[in-house]
């Protein structure tokens, strides 16, 4: 039997994949719909630390957090502790049918900790799709208007609704549609393709779009992420959001804060939106609120979140007992462990680390983001053209030496890193190191 016991550290003791993981993964290939891909074939046996065990006895340093959901430590002690508690105690009863005060407790939770202090009340969903459709639906009820504003590069999920709200074609809308209507497509603030473009220009440049083409009066909601995650962490100019989020009080439309891949301590705040101090009328959050039990939530204003008939919302699983105790516990974490801050002294090394690679490799465009949730735009320094083809190489060179790292973007040329926050430094700098080597040798 190999190894399998999780300590912190880079273990390769067979190629990546090794000989069990792909034993598994042919079982996958004939058990499992094609049309769910697999980045890293891997299979896991054990994570936590920052570490993620496979079944080879391989230890892999995680740069990806299960696409930035075990935010506080896969598996952490406090989440797991919970979760064993709960599932023993009960663990179902629908909400619906009767209620459990985890439930309550979880929704006063997130409109006490949600940008602004005026009243506030929460729904619970299962996965962020759903809680964006819910949201989208709650905008509605209040408004009484119909058209739906998203942007350029925006990713929203994959059920009908929010891949229309989805930017990207491939893999996440083709052959899939037809597709829900009155969604219309802004322009997004990208400050590295904006050619200097101001925040508050490229929120004026979005309004007169949505302006002309859909009109104030037709529209339910703007739904935004704040810093953009599968789009390629694209964090608009400093304004865009402050003006957007005005010009949307001023006009009657309800101001969505899609917090799914920022919220809960990623990016150095507890949510995105804190760092300009927009307070958005809705919120969705999703991903790490359970620490990957599935969880998603819609909070926001009182008269807002009230404006749905009774038994309008809701489904058999939202806000489940087991998820919403990992919540609990996941909330407690970060106020006790200090996760905000840990996330923002994490986007200072990665940020210092990737920077020192870009001053001498020009192929490194752009280094951005916030907190833990930092990527690097990959191009082609003659053009400024999006390398793809460099992406996959580094990304497929960092797998082969044990490291789990994700690209995104609308041009699939970027990495990026979403480290979970109770990884050590030591990890960090060896991952950075094998980064560093990769991009020396990948010419
Ligand atoms: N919104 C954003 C910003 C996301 O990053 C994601 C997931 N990547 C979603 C919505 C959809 O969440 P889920 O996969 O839980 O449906």
């Amino acid at each position: 039997m190999p190894d399998t016991a999780l300590s912190p550290e880079r273990r390769l003791v067979t190629a990546i994949p090794g000989p069990r993981s792909l034993e598994l993964h042919a079982r996958k290939e004939a058990a499992v719909s094609s049309g769910i891909g697999v980045m890293l074939p891997v299979y896991a046996v054990a994570a936590g630390g920052g570490v993620l065990v496979d079944v080879d006895g391989n230890s892999l340093i995680d740069l990806g957090s299960g696409i930035a959901v075990t935010t506080v430590g896969n598996a952490h002690p406090r989440v797991a502790a919970a979760v064993a508690r709960q599932a023993q105690a009960f663990t179902h009863t629908c909400f619906m049918v009767t209620p459990y005060d985890g439930y309550v407790e979880v929704c006063e939770a997130l409109n006490r900790l949600t940008p602004g202090d005026h009243e506030k009340r929460s729904a619970l969903f299962n996965s962020g799709a759903e809680a964006v459709e819910n949201a989208v639906k709650i905008a509605r009820t209040h408004t009484r208007r119909q058209a739906v504003v998203v942007f350029d590069h925006a990713y929203h999920g994959r059920t009908n609704l929010t891949m229309a709200m989805t930017a990207k074609n491939m893999p996440y809308k083709h052959g899939f549609g037809p597709f829900a209507n009155e969604v219309y497509r802004a322009p997004m603030s990208y400050p590295f393709r904006d050619e200097g473009l101001s925040g508050p220009a490229a929120a004026a440049r979005a309004i007169d779009v949505i302006d002309k083409q859909v009109g104030a009066g037709n529209l339910a909601a703007v739904v935004i992420e704040p810093i953009q995650g599968e789009g390629g962490f694209v964090a608009p100019a400093p304004g865009f959001l402050p003006v957007l989020a005005q010009w949307c009080s001023d006009n009657g439309v309800v101001f969505v804060a899609d917090e799914v891949q920022t919220g809960f301590a990623r990016t150095g705040d507890l949510f995105a939106c804190d760092h300009e101090g927009v307070v958005p009328d809705l919120v969705v959050t999703a991903k790490g609120i359970a620490g990957g039990l599935p969880l998603a939530a819609v909070t926001g204003r009182a008269e807002i979140m009230d404006a749905p008939h009774a038994g309008g919302l809701g489904g058999t699983y939202g806000g489940n007992p087991v998820a919403c105790a990992a919540a609990l516990a996941v909330i407690e974490t970060i106020e006790a462990d200090g996760l905000v801050a840990r996330a923002a002294a994490i986007g200072a090394r990665l940020t210092e680390r990737l920077t020192a690679i870009q001053a001498r490799d020009p192929r490194l465009g752009d280094v951005r983001g916030r907190g833990a949730m930092i990527a690097v735009e990959l191009v082609d320094p003659a053009t400024g053209e999006p390398d793809a083809e460099l992406t996959r190489r580094v990304a497929t060179a960092a797998h082969a030496q044990g490291l789990v790292v994700l690209s995104c973007g609308t041009w699939g040329n970027v990495l990026r890193f979403l480290p979970p926050l109770d990884i050590t430094d030591a990890l960090l700098d060896e991952a950075f190191d094998v980064l560093a080597a990769i991009f020396e040798e990948t010419r």
